[in-house]
């Protein structure tokens, strides 16, 4: 340990990255530069200073070359501090006595010209050996983690996360904003490219969350609010009414059976308004929970106070019905959080020359999902809205997808769902089918083959984004039909389709409320709207604050494989987080000195942790410890200099802008 206090000992190491720096930056050239300056007792230049070699090289040089200060020029920190903070630390330094000067992302990866690249590198790491020897030794605390696991939305992301930690031996609290868990999938009549019942594989997970020892699920709630940080989240939920207890609710029905409501008459959601509910319903058949709730919005009793309460009265051995409901809020405690809150589609009426809205036989996607379930509102009869079966349907690929005007992204899903829903709608109406492409698009598992199989079975591919739908006749053959206009890229000349139906493949967007959950669960997004990941080959599912999750949709269109396969690496994410039972925290936090501090509290609401507090008996800032994550805003914005960050602190700061000044 003495040596660490002593004048310090300086090692260097630049690292080739193969030919990532070195075909740029003169890499022998810039270890020899260094070697000359003041306290560098080594300096040497090597391929891959992150492999084991490179790493053992640092910790033998410590020992044989009484190092106490290291040096390490390679890529992003982001990737590599970790390794070599544990090289360091390994060789009997403490850790902190390291430095990583990036000149890969910020150096060789930028630059064009070798030269001034190579001169770039010095400089950069000239001021990191003027910042290291004044580093001083920190230490990692550790803070005990709370073993639960919030999971926000009960899609099929959320259902196998859920599922996956409490097989695991968690607690899992999975909160779903609709009445029943299932998400988007529940929808569904089969699935591609097996086309196997999505109901059959998805019940029993339904069934298995709803009755599992170590889930408690909160249907009809939301994650309102998130504090505290990794391993210590508290959560506010905030449960909506049902005006139904659901402990006291069996799912008997018999209270729908009775509402005063003699016809299904208002918007059913779940059938995307193809079917009419009553006030009181349950939203399908194999709902998790099977408890039903009373609409506000159309209930007689709740809106004029004037019904006879039939459904009290049908439930009068139970006494289910409890019209006082309010809502209600409760606080959990979490180590981390799994959001999983999936998509929107995109909205049909955005793109007017499609006629979605105008031509009642214009249907999205959805609508037909659940036109052709045998649960759906018509028992699986496809009709049109003059009740006749259609001879002939047009599925229109890419509605709001790889679309300047609208969304630029590949939605995903929309090639295999339209081959699904061509082979269905056959399979139902023996209808003519045409779907118009603008690149077929099957990378997955069977996904060629279900292709192959849809040209097999007579579906015509029509190669062309579709101009417009009209119900404009030119010829008697386009009469009463819709007309799909196209140019046919193949053919090479434009077409006109009649059909008696129109299927709208509408693409995936993020939810409407995405900007806002992503504030709640401190999250970014990408430039699209969907939640971003930290790193998209090396941290699929970590968002930028640790302990916070992504599962599904809410990351980016993909299908259900993917899906589930996300679902199943987050909830592992979770468990190795919770399993460790402590958490290293990071010591690069901010401290103030008291002495300097003029209580002006400009700190506190910039803190984007809530981390800084107000003593009111000594007028002072106070930061708490646990909660700072060392970004360095508070820092930069005290106006009376009085809040510095460990690691980087004055001292350590100037003399890395002296060093790159310094440079000649
Ligand atoms: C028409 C269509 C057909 C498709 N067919 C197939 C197919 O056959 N095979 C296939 O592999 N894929 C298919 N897909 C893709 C499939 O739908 C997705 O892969 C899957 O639904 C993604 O699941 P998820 O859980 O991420 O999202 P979702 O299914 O969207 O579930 C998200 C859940 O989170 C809830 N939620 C949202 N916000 C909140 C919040 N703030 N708080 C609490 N809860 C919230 C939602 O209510 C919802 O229940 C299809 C997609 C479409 C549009």
């Amino acid at each position: 340990m003495d040596n660490q206090r002593n004048e310090p000992r300086i090692g260097f190491y630049v690292c080739h990255c193969g030919t990532n720096i070195a075909g740029m930056v003169d890499c022998p050239a810039v270890a020899q530069y260094v070697s000359r300056l003041p306290n560098v007792v080594l300096s040497r230049d090597y391929k891959y200073m992150c492999s084991d070699p490179g790493q053992e090289l640092i910790q033998q040089d410590i020992r044989e070359h009484r190092l106490n200060r290291i040096v390490v020029a390679s890529c992003s920190p982001l990737l590599h501090e970790k390794t070599f903070r544990g090289a360091t630390e390994k060789g009997g330094l403490n850790p902190f006595f390291f430095h990583m000067v990036n000149i890969r992302e910020h150096d060789s990866w930028v630059h064009t010209d070798k030269q001034a690249a190579t001169e770039k590198a010095k400089s950069l790491a000239h001021a990191a050996i003027h910042r290291v020897r004044f580093h001083k030794p920190l230490e990692v605390k550790q803070v005990p983690i709370h073993p639960a696991v919030l999971v926000v939305g009960g899609g099929i992301a959320g259902i196998h996360a859920a599922m996956t930690l409490a097989n695991a031996g968690k607690k899992v609290y999975l909160v779903e904003r609709e009445p029943s868990i299932g998400g988007h999938m529940a929808k569904f009549d089969k699935t591609f490219p097996t086309l196997d019942c999505a109901a059959c594989i998805l019940t029993p997970k339904m069934s298995e969350v709803g009755a599992h020892p170590n889930i408690t699920l909160w249907t009809y709630s939301e994650a309102m609010k998130m504090e505290g940080y990794v391993g210590n989240y508290t959560v506010t939920i905030r449960h909506k009414p049902r005006y139904i207890i659901e402990d006291a609710c069996v799912g008997c029905l018999e209270c729908i059976d009775a509402c005063v409501y003699k016809q299904p008459k208002f918007f059913d959601e779940f059938n995307m308004g193809l079917g009419k509910r009553k006030p009181v319903y349950i939203p399908f058949p194999q709902a998790t929970p099977q408890v039903v709730l009373i609409d506000p919005e159309t209930c007689l009793n709740l809106k004029t106070g004037k019904c006879k309460k039939t459904c009290v009265e049908a439930c009068a051995d139970r006494k289910a019905i409890d019209f006082t409901q309010k809502e209600t809020f409760s606080e959990i405690k979490v180590g981390a959080i799994i959001v999983a809150t999936g998509f929107k589609s995109f909205d049909a009426q955005r793109i007017p020359q499609y006629g979605y809205g105008t031509y009642p036989n214009v249907y999205t996607a959805l609508e037909i999902e659940r036109l052709v379930n045998a649960s759906g509102p018509t028992g699986g009869e496809v009709v049109l809205r003059d009740g006749k079966k259609p001879k002939s349907i047009g599925i229109i690929h890419c509605v709001g997808s790889r679309d300047h005007k609208t969304n630029r992204w590949c939605s995903r899903v929309c090639c295999m769902y339209s081959m699904k829903l061509a082979h269905l709608l056959k399979e139902h109406t023996e209808a003519e089918v045409y779907s118009f492409y603008i690149d077929m698009r099957t990378p997955g598992k069977g996904y060629e083959e279900f292709y192959g199989k849809l040209l097999d079975e007579g579906v015509q591919f029509v190669r062309g984004r579709v101009g417009e739908v009209t119900d404009w006749a030119f010829t008697k053959e386009e009469e009463g039909k819709l007309v799909i206009r196209v140019e046919d890229t193949l053919a090479g000349y434009v077409r006109r389709i009649p059909v008696d139906m129109v299927v709208l493949a509408t693409g995936l967007e993020p939810q409407a409320d995405a900007q806002e959950v992503r504030r709640r669960f401190n999250m970014s997004c990408g430039t699209e709207g969907f939640f971003l990941e930290r790193h998209p080959k090396l941290a699929p599912v970590n968002t930028f604050t640790d302990g916070i999750l992504l599962a599904g949709c809410c990351q980016g269109p993909k299908d259900i494989p993917d899906t589930v396969a996300q679902a199943g690496a987050a909830a592992a994410e979770a468990l190795v987080l919770i399993d460790k039972g402590h958490i290293e925290q990071e010591p690069n936090t901010a401290f103030i000195h008291e002495e300097d501090c003029s209580g002006c509290k400009s700190c506190i609401p910039l803190c984007p942790y809530s981390a800084i507090l107000f003593n009111e008996e000594t007028r002072k800032a106070i930061i708490n410890q646990a909660l700072c994550k060392g970004c360095g805003t508070c820092v930069a914005s005290c106006p009376s200099g009085s809040i510095e960050q460990n690691l980087f602190d004055d001292e350590e700061i100037f003399s890395e802008i002296e060093g790159v000044l310094a440079y000649e």
